[in-house]
């Protein structure tokens, strides 16, 4: 048996293991064995990395943007450079496909890092000039702030949040998930070795409740930007109110992919909606918040649909993240993957039809002790079944037909989430009513997940509070100051 990887805190520059004897095992998810593991941090931990991130931050926050462009672009070479190291070792963490990490999260990682770059070199704020004289404003940055992200997208989500917060000028304690730390704790080794200032970007590991609790918590970090579960959001919001702290929530989602008749029947049009939707359904096993759970279709054509769907979903090959022919890989851990078949086994309960899938897979080899579930198609289930309502987070979705415009609106905003939709027609005014009738914060339209960095990301509702990308990022890791001049 190989050898286990033995992960560190990154806190002022340096690594630290902290107690072994107290590590946190973590999986990989296609054999259910331990290969590493990661520092159960402590409330001491978060503290020794506010104090060093602090005495960073007056050096840091006086660069210039440039100067901070040219640290991160140098963090994005590393990762470049090191780039398949990274891709086996997400695949590894997460469970997922090889070519997923390779193709799209690796490289999106580091254009991350590059988008923020820019962002730090072209930040710019407003001026009014008018009869209240001459008005600008300055944008500084916070001082310590606290990144929290998931396991589903691990070093694609870290970034995303580390690059704005670091862009800004702010320093920062960031916090991986312990489900899946290892990309996280390998670019912590990757800005040591590119002599990253010391005491910017610290990187503590450990449970939750323990190291995310004291960081949110702790009253050197002036705001929290979480990615996670609505319910940790809730505890977030619940202590960062009170507290009067900038808090940015990217939270769950049951997004709705809404079919109209015209698309499915266009046989040019055909192949790429069904394409498009069996990805947004199963991408990453069905674990990205932005994954078409529920998919809606005009009822004329609901029966074809479904069966041209069900026979590509059929058709996905779920097994090895290694091997180049799998489609999907097993659930991220033990207790996600028996999350998810209790969800199952409520559908079945609500009284939902199993089309396809439904169970969990055993497979050979060295995936013997693999987390696999089928892809599952369910229908029969109304709108206000938890089926229909509660994020599952998996290869699961579910199937209603509408009968017009208003009956898919009301399909589609049936739920308390409010993260992202996808809508399908070529008639070009339903589509932008549809679109401005949909209760979410992002929409697209005859696509999914085509994302220009700049707009606008996050959720309404229950997905969440504040957005992120682009400047409104850039906005909330800074404090505006409006500066009156009377001219007369
Ligand atoms: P989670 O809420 O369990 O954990 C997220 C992070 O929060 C982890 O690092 C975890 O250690 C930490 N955490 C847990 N308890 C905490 C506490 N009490 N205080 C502070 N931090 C704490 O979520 P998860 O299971 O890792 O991720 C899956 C969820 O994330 C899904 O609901 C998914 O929809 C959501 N998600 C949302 C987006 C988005 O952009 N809206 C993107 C990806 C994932």
């Amino acid at each position: 048996m190989a050898a286990l990887l033995h992960l560190t805190q990154m806190i002022g520059g340096a690594a630290h293991a902290g107690d072994a004897a107290a590590s946190l095992p973590v999986h990989e998810p296609v054999t259910g064995e331990a290969f590493a593991t990661c520092p159960a941090g402590t409330q001491d931990d978060v503290d020794a990395a506010v104090r060093a991130a602090q005495q960073a931050f007056p050096a840091w926050s006086s660069l210039s943007g440039e100067e901070r462009a040219g640290w991160l672009h140098r963090l994005a070479n590393a990762v470049n450079e090191h780039a398949e190291e990274l891709v086996h070792a997400e695949s590894r963490d997460a469970g997922k496909p090889l070519k997923l990490a390779r193709e799209v999260e690796i490289p999106r990682a580091a254009q991350n890092l590059r988008f923020f770059a820019a962002a730090a070199s072209q930040f710019a704020s407003e001026s009014h000039h008018g009869t209240a004289g001459l008005n600008y404003t300055l944008r500084a940055p916070l001082g310590v702030v606290g990144c929290i992200s998931p396991w589903n997208l691990p070093l694609y989500l870290f970034t995303w949040k580390i690059a704005p917060a670091l862009a800004a000028g702010n320093c920062v304690v960031a916090k991986p998930s312990e489900i899946t730390p290892v990309t996280a704790w390998m670019l912590g080794e990757l800005a040591r070795e590119i002599n990253f200032p010391a005491g910017v970007l610290n990187i503590v590991h450990g449970l939750g409740p323990v190291v995310g609790k004291a960081l949110v918590e702790h009253p050197g970090i002036k705001a929290v930007s979480f990615t996670g579960s609505t319910a940790v959001g809730r505890q977030i919001a619940a202590h960062c109110g009170p507290a009067l702290k900038k808090t940015s929530l990217e939270l769950g989602g049951k997004n709705a992919t809404v079919v109209f008749a015209d698309v499915f029947k266009d046989s040019a049009r055909r192949e790429r909606l069904l394409d498009t939707v069996v990805r947004a359904a199963f991408q990453n096993s069905g674990q990205i918040c932005l994954c078409g759970s529920r998919i809606l279709i005009e009822r004329s054509v609901y029966a074809d649909f479904r069966d041209a769907f069900l026979a590509r979903v059929r058709a996905l090959r779920t097994g090895d993240p290694l091997d180049p022919s799998s489609n999907l890989g097993p659930l991220v851990s033990r207790a996600h993957f028996d999350k998810v078949l209790a969800c199952i086994a409520l559908a079945r309960d609500e009284g939902g039809h199993v089309l396809c899938g439904g169970e969990a897979l055993s497979l050979e080899g060295r995936c013997a002790g693999g987390w696999f579930i089928a892809p599952t198609v369910i229908d029969g289930l109304g709108p206000d079944c938890r089926s229909n309502t509660e994020e599952i987070f998996g290869p699961v979705v579910t199937l209603q037909a509408f009968d017009d415009d208003a009956h898919a609106l009301a399909l589609a905003n049936a739920t308390p989430y409010g993260l992202s939709a996808s809508v399908w027609t070529q008639q070009l005014e339903r589509a932008h009513r549809i679109a401005a009738g949909l209760l979410c914060g992002i929409v697209w339209i005859n696509t999914w997940l085509l994302r220009d960095l700049r707009t606008p990301f996050g959720g309404v509702g229950q997905s969440g509070l504040g957005r992120e990308g682009g400047m409104e990022a850039m906005r909330f890791f800074t404090e505006p100051k409006n500066i009156c001049i009377q001219l007369d």
